[in-house]
């Protein structure tokens, strides 16, 4: 079982230190004896140690920012919610296809806020400009956030509080196991929590660092008991030999794990795996013998946003993804939801 992250080096931020919750994490890792350096902003972060990039980028990886949120202004987060709600940025995993590589491609350090309250507050006003419309954050768009939550309990004080809310949903979706602290939330059930899941050849080729199928879906049991709406992130959904049959497995096993309470009200989302021009060239560096099918040719451009065009699979692989996904969840999963394919 993958443990649970600790950093190797945690910066701290000046203004972290106003805060109550950036004090407490200081005089945590100071505890556990973890090297602790000041720096003046996290852009400031240029001399992590290593002696190459490939090295400076995996150190990265196993680094923790405090930091401060200064731009309250959430970013839109369609198709799953309204709004991105930024809590923490960068990720400890190692997904060769991961997003951040290119949206965080400077920045591969975890950076965590401490004035949650203020976030909390920028979300409560855009849940009144909507109200009584239900306005849903996704707490996930710039990092797995569960993956560093058993350290902070940013994640968990956030579903208490939209527990406590009246028009706010949250979800995030995670590729971790970590979750037992998160079991006792009081989320009076307006968060989703969500996992993301693929077939095995997928996440043991291209997901080092993170927790297997298995353990994933047994935190997802240990979720549902404790009564939170779940749902899983297919994604992204990679075309391999014999996909047909590793994406069966995985239904299969998933249906056979999760006791049948929990198969009611469960969603689908499903998420084809894309790249872009840039991060072909991000993950050609970072992980230069990833086996990651990353040729244009043989892909569709779509246009995407900001401007860069994307590589998605052809027209008939769609369909066919489809239609092989979709008939495995209404097979197994005859009462949940599918909510979209992209
Ligand atoms: Fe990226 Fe998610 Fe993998 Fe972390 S777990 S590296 S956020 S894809």
């Amino acid at each position: 079982m993958v443990k649970p992250f600790l950093p190797q080096l945690v910066y701290v931020e000046p203004g972290a230190l106003a805060y109550p919750l950036g004090q407490e994490l200081l005089h945590k890792f100071e505890q556990l004896n973890i090297e602790i350096r000041q720096t003046t902003s996290h852009n400031q972060i240029r001399n992590l140690p290593g002696e190459t990039e490939f090295q400076r980028y995996r150190i990265a990886k196993s680094t923790l920012v405090l930091g401060v949120r200064k731009t309250l202004k959430f970013d839109t987060s369609k198709p799953s919610a309204e709004y991105a709600l930024p809590l923490v940025t960068g990720c400890m995993g190692h997904c060769h296809y991961c997003y951040l590589q290119t949206t965080m491609g400077s920045k591969p350090y975890i950076r965590t806020y401490v004035n949650l309250e203020e976030i909390l507050d920028a979300a409560q006003q855009y849940m009144l400009e909507r109200a009584p419309e239900v306005t849903r954050f996704e707490a996930s768009c710039t990092s797995d956030i569960v993956g560093v939550d058993h350290l902070t309990h940013t994640l968990k004080k956030t579903i208490e509080y939209f527990g406590r809310s009246e028009y706010g949903k949250l979800r995030f979706v995670t590729k971790f196991a970590h979750v037992d602290h998160l079991l006792d939330a009081n989320h009076q059930g307006r968060t989703r929590f969500r996992f993301s899941i693929n077939a095995d050849y997928i996440i043991k080729n291209f997901e080092p660092g993170t927790s297997s199928l298995t353990d994933r879906i047994e935190a997802a049991v240990k979720v549902a008991n404790a009564g939170y709406p779940l749902g899983f992130i297919i994604a992204p959904i990679y075309l391999h030999e014999g996909w047909q049959e590793g994406y069966t497995s995985m239904m299969k096993k998933l249906s056979e794990l999760l006791p049948d309470s929990a198969k009611r009200g469960l969603t689908f989302e499903m998420i084809q795996h894309r790249f872009t021009k840039p991060a072909k060239r991000v993950i050609q560096q970072n992980y230069p013998m990833t086996k990651l099918e990353l040729e244009e040719s043989k892909r569709k451009w779509k246009w995407g946003r900001y401007g860069i065009g994307k590589y998605v699979y052809t027209d008939i692989e769609q369909e066919e993804i489809k239609d092989t996904l979709g008939h495995l969840i209404h097979t197994y999963f005859p009462e949940s939801t599918i909510e979209y394919f992209t």
